[in-house]
């Protein structure tokens, strides 16, 4: 007998929807599209429960006739397009006619609409039944409330976050498209509570400065604005002064269309037109609209409408980098060394680095020409974890170590003991990377982040002081991970680190090792994506506590660190690190000797 069967309609019908809508700001953004295509001028939308209990969204479009109503829902049913050519002539950001069908599917949703000078109707749909139409007094327009999404899925609700952190997404969402469509008036309420007033602006651009301005404190004097128009094309850009920027690519959003779509190559375009302006590894703030001939633009590629087929990608890449370059004042960046102190390690070659560690804050003005004149230092990207700590970070994390073993340290002075400091002679640093010893007739040749890792290692399994923390670190976890720490939390227990619970899905870090206080992000970041056996579990957060403080290769290490490394190392029964890995080289005189052709 087969096996194949057809799906029942309403599991394919969700699995279809899950393409489409994932969490509450997938509605929000799909009703809000719909809104906009509808020539609204007005919007509205309200949460509860950050989405999940209910969005409601009402705006003074043109509304929906009684007839259309039930097939508004129906899968492909789209007043948009009808024809695959109507594809390539799209004036409306919809056109798939899924949205309603998707929301339909994984809640309770209702649609009342009225057109111009006509009656009301609406239709409620519970989880993708059959729909019941009824008589409405709504004026011109629509309101579309959803309920209860996902109330039948547990599944994919458990993949929700806390209330307030979907109500921010979906904020963020209509932020999102209200930057595209200047001439709506946008309100948002959470839990009935105004918290958003966009009224409608003249033009693109005061829309964009007054959006960002507000939501970021930024000034408008940080921003030039321009825009200019090519064969096929336009484009209009916002973009930061050399005054202004960040440590990573997301303040550059593309916008296609009216559309905001991931592309990396236009994002590019943007960080090669400002070249040398920015410090390297910074990148600016810059919202760019492009409008393409829609000829030569396909958004049938993704469900969401992320991605777009831009057939005039080049030209429009190398026209973008040049608006940028042409646009953007220059202004000299000068940084001064003195401004970089150094208390521990003066010849390091990463000293402009060193607050990075230190700073929460990812935007950074420049010194030369910011309104807002500001000592902070040059921001540079996040690090991935091999790359190299800053001086005066590895200086905390020495001091933390100091402290935890309560060994009395002077500034500037070796924090270890070093009694066996007289058996073996260091004889300085190689590639940055080895240490390099005498003892007796060998050379030891030791890799410093492998060696320091180990000890850091080793501390940690002896269980060093456990500090509370002045102001605990509260985090979100998924469900599962939620769950898992309900039963599990003992674990970290006998590490040294506590955490409790404060509601659903939010836990809070309240003590933990001395020696882990300068890495607490990454401890916070372990315990919120893990779950698993308890051995398994402890020898990762062993590793990771290890290998994360510990000095790194590529590091200039003084004389003091190297003699203290290499001490311990030398009183180690068997130097391998944390990984397995052997981390010291031993080279024979007598093997050095024969290698010139001395036999004695
Ligand atoms: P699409 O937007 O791709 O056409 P949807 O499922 O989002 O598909 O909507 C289906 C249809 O319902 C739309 O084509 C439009 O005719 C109608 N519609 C949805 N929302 C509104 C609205 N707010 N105002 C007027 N018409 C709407
Ligand atoms: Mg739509």
């Amino acid at each position: 007998m087969g096996i194949i069967k057809c799906l029942d309609n309403l599991v394919a019908q969700r699995i279809a929807a899950g393409e489409v809508i994932d969490r509450p700001n997938s509605v929000v953004r799909e009703l809000v599209d719909n809104s906009i295509d509808a020539g609204s001028t007005e919007i509205t939308l309200y949460l509860e429960g950050g989405g999940i209990d209910k969005i409601k969204i009402v705006d003074n479009g043109s509304g929906i006739a009684k007839e259309d109503l039930p097939l508004s829902i129906k899968r492909h049913a789209t007043s948009k397009i009808s024809t695959l050519d109507d594809l390539y002539h799209l004036k409306s950001l919809g056109f798939r006619g899924e949205a309603l069908y998707s929301i339909a599917a994984v809640s309770r949703l209702t649609i009342a609409s009225a057109k111009e000078g006509k009656d009301g109707s609406a239709i409620v749909i519970d989880n993708s039944d059959e729909g019941t139409l009824y008589s409405d007094g709504i004026a011109q327009g629509t309101q579309i409330t959803v309920e209860d999404l996902f109330f039948h899925i547990p599944a994919r609700k458990s993949f929700l976050k806390r209330a307030s952190t979907e109500a921010n997404l979906c904020r963020q969402t209509l932020i999102q498209k209200a930057l595209s469509s200047p001439q709506v008036h946008y309100r948002f309420y959470v839990d009935n509570a105004l918290k958003l007033d966009l009224p409608s602006k003249a033009t693109l651009f005061e829309r964009v400065l007054d959006v960002i301005c507000a939501e970021n404190n930024f000034s408008r004097s940080d921003f030039v604005t321009t825009e200019k128009e090519y064969q096929d094309y336009s484009i209009a850009l916002v973009a930061s002064k050399p005054s202004l920027y960040r440590s990573d690519r997301s303040g550059i959003k593309i916008y296609l269309n009216n559309r905001q779509i991931e592309e990396f190559s236009l994002v590019q375009a943007v960080t090669y037109g400002y070249g040398e302006l920015l410090p390297g590894g910074s990148f600016a703030y810059a919202y760019v609209f492009i409008t393409d001939n829609p000829e030569l633009v396909d958004f049938n590629i993704h469900p969401a409408k992320r991605e777009a087929k831009i057939r005039n990608l080049a030209l429009i890449h190398h026209s973008l980098s040049t608006l940028v370059r042409e646009s953007i004042p220059r202004v000299f960046n000068t940084v001064e060394a003195q401004e970089f102190e150094q208390p521990f390690l003066t010849n390091s070659p990463y000293i402009k680095h060193q607050d990075e560690f230190r700073s929460p804050n990812p935007t950074y003005k420049n010194f030369s020409s910011s309104p807002h004149f500001t000592s902070e230092p040059i921001f540079n990207p996040k690090r991935s974890n091999d790359e190299k700590p800053t001086s005066n970070d590895w200086l905390e994390k020495a001091k933390a170590m100091a402290l935890a073993q309560s060994v009395k340290a002077k500034e500037g002075e070796t924090i270890w003991d070093t009694k066996n400091e007289n058996e073996f002679t260091y004889l300085g640093q190689a590639f940055n990377l080895f240490l390099i010893a005498q003892k007796e007739n060998k050379l030891y040749l030791v890799d410093q982040h492998a060696a320091h890792e180990r000890i850091l290692y080793d501390q940690l399994k002896a269980q060093s002081d456990v500090q509370k923390l002045l102001i605990p670190v509260e985090f979100e976890v998924s469900s599962d991970v939620d769950a898992f720490l309900k039963e599990n939390s003992d674990i970290y227990t006998s590490f040294g680190i506590m955490v409790s619970r404060k509601e659903d899905l939010l836990w809070s870090l309240t003590s933990l090792p001395a020696l882990c206080r300068p890495i607490e992000k990454q401890i916070v970041d372990f315990i919120q994506t893990r779950t698993g056996e308890t051995e398994a579990l402890e020898s990762a957060l062993y590793a990771i506590i290890a290998c994360k403080a510990a000095i790194k290769a590529g590091d200039a290490v003084d004389s003091y660190t190297a003699n203290a490394i290499l001490s311990k190392v030398f009183n180690m029964e068997n130097p391998c690190c944390p990984h397995g890995r052997t981390f010291v080289v031993i080279l024979e005189e007598e093997q050095l000797r024969r290698m010139v052709g001395r036999t004695n």
